[in-house]
């Protein structure tokens, strides 16, 4: 059961959606002894399609740190996959475009993480059974007279408490409420992703430097592929592998998390492009039908780029329109606000939205405990928090839309132009692969952004 405000005068926090952000967020405010509920509409933690790869940065690494118990942290750091060591872009034809080295840094919690989402969520929604209930459909809020704020869920049931904070994600039924013109519309681009068992067989398609990090494809009509090679600690059966350290081996055997996630070792495509180049009826495809667009619009990439989306398994295939918030303008603070995708959702082209769904956690956690322990008025720590988060969440929904081709209108997804600006993409990372002065300031540009907290 999830602690309800208990009619005491402590501050009480109402966290609608149980994702990377609200969870973190929970663990942050519980850990500072602030009371607090999440209210999640799946029925169960094991609900949901979470097979996807996410890289955590720097910020991300650091947020978990700040809000998780050390051991908690320990745990998330043990269960994470063999880190990048590479980054690498390739043609669609596995020609060798640039490849640049990550060195990971002694310390956990300023290091590039790939974590499985269904595996970060176990790890958020460890020893949260007295803070999360599950099968909670909010629908509405309301605001009452003496300054509180009540949830309505689809059960009938309602919470009341201090704040009212929306985890909710993409499509958040909070803010459709509470900023009902902001908009978040199709960015004119299309992913289907899947993954391939990591089978000696299936690796011996992929080059050895691709195996060990993060690869990129650009290549004509707009469309890009990554690729992830995700190695995690345990086997097949879920027992801790040969080799994994001592503390580590430990951490992850008396995890309970793993009943819940059936992650194995995989590897795990995307292929994106502009809607236009997809049948009409992608959005409806399923498994081997989907798997199908993927080979069709493939034809002429790498035989054994093919053949890897060939042997992905039919079940984890899934389309995505990708999604983009347009800018909103401040409002005046109150008892309700928004943090991570329901606030700035932003295309997968920088491969921060997780991220940054955490550093609004760790911000509006410190905010919240300024209001705790007395320091500030409830609603100056939300006005606080919003002047922080709006400016830094609209700067990386721009820079995400950006990237890669990720909005529909880029000139790569044009005719002509675009196979221009694809050669000067290309030449310019053969530059920076090249030319070691252009190569250092590439990866150190590349890990102030992924490590930045800066505003904008
Ligand atoms: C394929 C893919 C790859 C990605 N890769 C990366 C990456 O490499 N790095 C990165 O930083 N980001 C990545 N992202 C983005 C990242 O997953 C999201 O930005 C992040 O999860 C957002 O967190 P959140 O807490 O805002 O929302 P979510 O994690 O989406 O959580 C929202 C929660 O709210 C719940 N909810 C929704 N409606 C209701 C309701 N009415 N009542 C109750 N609960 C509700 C949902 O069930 C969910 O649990 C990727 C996304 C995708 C799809």
């Amino acid at each position: 059961m999830a602690r309800h405000s208990g009619g005491d005068d402590r501050l009480h926090v109402l966290i609608i959606g149980a994702g990377t952000g609200g969870m973190c967020l929970a663990h942050g405010l519980r850990n500072a002894g602030i009371s607090v509920a999440v209210y999640e509409r799946d029925k169960t933690r094991a609900d949901g399609l979470h097979g996807y790869r996410v890289g955590i940065s720097p910020t991300g690494a650091r947020s978990l740190r700040e809000c998780l118990s050390p051991e908690l942290f320990d745990t998330f750091v043990a269960t994470c996959a063999r880190p990048p060591r590479h980054f690498n872009v390739y043609t669609e034809k596995l020609g060798r475009v640039a490849s640049f080295e990550i060195e990971p840094p002694e310390d956990p919690g300023q290091a590039e993480h790939s974590v499985s989402r269904m595996t970060l969520r176990q790890v958020l929604l460890s020893d949260m059974d007295d803070v999360v209930e599950y099968g909670k459909t909010f629908t509405r809020y309301e605001q009452t007279p003496d300054g509180r704020v009540t949830a309505h869920f689809a059960d009938g049931t309602t919470a009341t408490g201090d704040l009212l904070v929306a985890a909710d994600g993409t499509n958040s039924p909070v803010r459709r409420q509470f900023l009902p013109d902001a908009v978040v519309r199709d960015s004119g681009v299309i992913a289907i992703a899947a993954k391939a068992p990591s089978t000696p067989e299936n690796r011996a398609l992929v080059p050895e430097v691709a195996l060990n990090g993060i690869s990129t494809f650009f290549a004509p009509k707009g469309q890009f592929m990554i690729l992830h090679s995700m190695e995690f600690p345990w086997d097949h059966d879920g027992k801790v592998k040969d080799g994994v350290g001592g503390n580590d081996a430990e951490l992850i055997a008396r995890w309970p998390g793993l009943l819940y996630d059936n992650t194995r070792d995989y590897l795990n495509w995307g292929l994106s492009a502009s809607a236009g180049k997809f049948p009409a009826d992608v959005m409806n495809l399923r498994g081997p039908e989907l798997m199908r667009v993927a080979l069709d619009m493939t034809g002429a990439w790498h035989a054994d780029v093919r053949e890897l989306m060939r042997r992905s398994d039919p079940a984890s295939c899934f389309a995505v329109r990708i999604r983009t918030s347009e800018p909103v303008e401040a409002w005046q603070p109150g008892n309700v606000t928004l943090l991570g995708d329901a606030i700035h959702t932003m295309t997968p082209g920088m491969g921060v939205g997780a991220n940054t769904a955490l550093r609004d956690a760790t911000l509006l956690t410190r905010e919240l405990v300024a209001v705790a322990e007395g320091g500030k008025k409830l609603t100056e720590a939300v006005g606080d928090y919003e002047a922080e988060m709006l400016p830094y969440g609209t700067a990386r929904v721009a820079d995400s839309l950006a990237q890669n081709g990720m909005s529909g209108s880029d000139p790569l997804h044009r005719p002509f132009i675009g196979r221009i600006v694809l050669a000067v993409a290309r030449t310019f990372f053969r530059a920076n692969d090249k030319i070691p002065a252009l190569r250092r300031r590439f990866i150190a540009g590349l890990r102030e952004y992924r490590g930045s907290d800066a505003e904008a």
